[in-house]
């Protein structure tokens, strides 16, 4: 434990990737939160408070933050310029494959079924969306298995900032929500990390706060509440003292298409001069992967403006 707060060495050192640099700034659950009232249609203040829940402090503090990183953008309203509405920027629609695999998840693995959920209408074919993700190359579906992941040339390793602590008790239970399981894992940074980590092989305690720099506590807090969410399970691998490997369940293993797509987005947006630390391979076709989203129902590609939400009751 006591070495756990020691000063910045290289031993603090984490992994760079696309994915880290894109959970400084939307790995926290508020902002994901604003990012889904506006893609639901809200854009101004008062309908933002409303949908989110959150605080106005928490809200205007986060709403600045995404304007600065120019995910979203505040502009005045025509009709009454003294008011004013924000609006999602390139790079803030380009999250949308990010939101539709969040969607995807949700869908399959929602923690609460009781609970008001709401749909994605395909307008293009007028059935409730149904994303299936297929390989841009050969247009055939692919699933984790079909991928390859090789270190990319921007691969490195870099000193972590903590700025931020965990947002409790900022996801309200009746709020209706496309996403509000799987915010719980994006929205928390650490968990984020653990289930990259895992996904990558890193099994150990020690391997996986290596992998994260999460200090012991952390670590075992955000454990705990990924195999209490049912994503990562404990398996014993020696009995004196007890000491656990952890494994993605089919659950877990599923969420990685959206780390997946965040990771492209991150590369989009913060990528590192060298290229891409991270290179996805098609197996079935060997081409590089450039994912695209089609409808279950209709096979077209899903583009942000041919959707709505529908409420289901
Ligand atoms: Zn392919
Ligand atoms: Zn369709």
């Amino acid at each position: 434990m006591a070495q756990a707060s020691a000063t910045p060495s290289a031993d603090n050192m984490v992994r760079t990737c696309s994915i880290w640099r894109a959970l400084e700034d939307i790995g926290d659950a508020p902002a994901l939160l604003i990012l889904e009232a506006i893609w639901m249609g809200a854009s101004r203040f008062g309908e933002l408070q409303k949908q989110t829940g959150l605080l106005k402090a928490l809200l205007s503090d986060r709403l600045k933050r995404l304007v600065d990183k120019q995910i979203i953008v505040k502009r005045p309203l025509m009709d009454a310029p003294k008011s004013h509405h924000y609006v999602l920027t390139h790079k803030g629609v380009e999250l949308f494959p990010v939101v539709l695999m969040l969607y995807r998840w949700e869908r399959q693995w929602g923690f609460d079924p009781s609970r008001r959920q709401l749909q994605i209408k395909h307008e293009t074919c007028g059935q409730v969306l149904e994303p299936v993700t297929v390989c841009g190359a050969c247009d055939e579906i692919f699933t984790l298995e079909d991928v390859a992941w090789q270190p990319g040339p921007g691969v490195g390793w870099m000193a972590p900032h903590y700025s931020r602590r965990r947002n409790q008790q900022t996801i309200q239970s009746e709020r209706p929500s496309l996403l509000k399981g799987s915010v719980e894992i994006l929205g928390d940074r650490w968990a984020a990390l653990i289930m990259r980590a895992v996904f990558t092989g890193v099994r150990r305690f020690d391997g996986i706060q290596a992998d994260t720099g999460a200090v012991p506590n952390t670590l075992s807090d955000r454990l705990k509440s990924l195999t209490d969410l049912g994503v990562i399970e404990a398996r014993p691998y020696q009995h004196t003292p007890v000491r656990h490997e952890y494994f993605l369940t089919r659950k877990g293993y599923d969420y990685y298409y959206i780390i997946m797509m965040l990771m492209l987005w991150g590369d989009a947006f913060y990528g590192s001069p060298e290229g891409a630390p991270v290179l996805l391979t098609h197996k079935a076709c060997g081409q590089e992967l450039k994912p695209h989203i089609i409808c279950g129902s209709c096979g077209e590609t899903v583009q942000p403006q041919d959707v709505s939400i529908l409420t289901k009751d």
